[in-house]
């Protein structure tokens, strides 16, 4: 078996016991990135120099016997965590040449277990958009297909995982950002519930939704790279201070007698009708090893999109407001005074996906409208909670699809905002109420993957991992690969 076809708890195992080096390893994935990234455009920076550095740091931590838990296992993170000394762009022209001065908690807390860093992957600019093609870098193409989108916004990390460029990757979900992509791109990814990682040093989009998780083939490496994410941070106020569960211990009980709610509104009567069956099938599988199956409803999540295209370019325009073009980024070209620097350095380094949301938002919490905006989506969020909340009293994990279709073409939806945010309807009610959940790969429909949502009750990210790592016993959607990589 080649390195690259190694999950990432094999190659922590096999580094760990000395049969290759994090050096071999970290080579091996580079030049797989130099020989097949400049198709898919999955990496914004890749730190060649940086990442063999901490290569020969973690072979050296292992003879002394030193070293984390993931000593010397290289992975990718998605261009939105402040990485020291690396350029930091959030794929946008306005953070182009940013170079974080320091790293986020996620980036330092994986560095401290060992991890070694391969580079930073392409995304959405600023994490808005569901196809990657927002970026300023340019779409990452679906290794699957490359006429067609990766997802997105963490499409750079789902596309690089799946074309085994990297064996895992951190990405953010705020809508179904890490969810999303894995679907369309055949990987796992999980959200974990709110508060459960730290978002410092995470560019921020909606501070209220904003989650950081681990994208990786199997929910088994999913929960190893979670557990070393997640934990409190005083950095971060929203942080939860609590103690750290321990997923992988989670994924050695069965699933004998864990009840399934299946929500009628994740099964529309539009819905593609493969989609439903490969939802179902996948489900049918958890109930042949003990899972109990009801049909449960959630009557105002058909709100989520309104109300999160309300709460989440409210946050935008207010957390976007510090890139001026004096504090970071982006600075025009001989502004004649202070309101020219202001207006050209926003208008030129913005895009226009990220401008429409800066819009959208200062006009829903300006004055006069905030009521009828912002004030109201709240409520609706609450009512969305509620429906979750209710839901949980009788079931223990909710599934359905976790897109309402296949990975589109490039360029489909492009100019189409509103069809765009609708590729996010079964991922974003998650986000609104804060609840952990992850797609897992349930089959294929014409040789493109099909993603499959598991979503659990607060704090139950054990719970789902589980799950879904006694679905991958059982199948082997999860280890296909994209045919195009080839072998090196
Ligand atoms: N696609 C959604 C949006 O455009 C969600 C993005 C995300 O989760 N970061 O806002």
């Amino acid at each position: 078996m080649s390195l690259h076809d190694k999950s990432l708890t094999q190659l922590r195992d096999g580094i760990q016991q000395g049969d290759f080096s994090s050096r071999e390893v970290t080579e091996h994935f580079l030049a797989r990135i130099k020989k097949h990234d400049a198709q898919l455009n999955s990496f914004i920076s890749v730190t060649e120099e940086r990442a063999l550095q901490q290569a020969d740091a973690a072979d050296q931590a292992r003879q002394k016997n030193q070293g984390g838990v993931l000593n010397g296992v290289p992975i990718a993170h998605k261009d939105i965590f402040c990485t020291r000394g690396i350029r930091t762009s959030c794929a946008s022209r306005m953070l182009d040449n940013f170079i974080s001065p320091y790293d986020a908690t996620v980036v330092d807390k994986l560095g401290n277990a060992g991890i070694v860093t391969l580079g930073k992957t392409n995304m959405d600019e600023f994490a808005m958009g569901s196809s990657n093609e927002t970026s300023f870098y340019g779409p990452v193409k679906n290794p699957w297909d490359l006429e067609r989108v990766p997802g997105g916004s963490s499409g750079g990390s789902a596309a690089a995982v799946a074309a085994r460029l990297a064996p895992a990757a951190t990405g953010t979900d705020t809508g179904g950002s890490i969810r999303q992509p894995a679907a369309l791109c055949g990987i796992t990814g999980l959200k974990p519930t709110y508060g459960t990682v730290s978002r410092w040093g995470m560019i921020a989009f909606a501070s209220s939704l904003d989650q950081a998780g681990p994208m990786a083939r199997s929910a088994e490496d999913c929960a190893l790279l979670l557990q070393n994410m997640v934990g409190h941070d005083e950095k971060d106020s929203t942080c939860l201070n609590r103690a750290v569960d321990n997923y992988l211990s989670d994924l050695g009980n069965d699933i004998n007698g864990l009840t399934i709610g299946l929500p009628e509104e994740f099964f529309p009567a539009d819905l593609n009708g493969n989609i439903a069956d490969v939802t179902r099938k996948a489900i049918a599988e958890l109930e042949k090893q003990g899972a109990k199956v009801v049909s449960i409803s959630l009557p105002s999540v058909k709100l989520s999109v309104p109300t999160y295209y309300v709460i989440a370019p409210a946050e935008a325009s207010s957390n976007l407001s510090r890139f001026d073009g004096v504090r970071y980024g982006y600075r025009c070209e001989d502004p004649s005074d202070l309101m020219d620097l202001y207006k050209r350095s926003r208008s030129e380094g913005f895009g226009d996906e990220v401008k429409r949301r800066i819009l959208v938002g200062t006009y829903a919490l300006s004055h006069g409208y905030y009521d009828a905006y912002y004030l109201k989506a709240q409520k609706v969020r609450r009512l969305i909670r509620d429906d979750f909340a209710r839901a949980f009293e009788k079931v223990d994990v909710i599934a359905g699809p976790t897109s309402p279709e296949l990975a589109f073409g490039l360029g489909a939806k492009k100019d189409d905002p509103i069809t765009m945010y609708m590729a996010d309807v079964f991922t974003i009610a998650v986000n609104l109420a804060g609840l952990p959940a992850l797609s897992m790969p349930g089959g294929f429909i014409d040789g493109l993957p099909v993603g499959v949502q598991l979503i659990g009750n607060y704090f139950r990210e054990g719970q789902i991992l589980n799950a879904a790592h006694r679905f991958q016993l059982a199948t082997d959607w999860h280890t296909q690969a994209p045919t195009f990589a080839g072998d090196i």
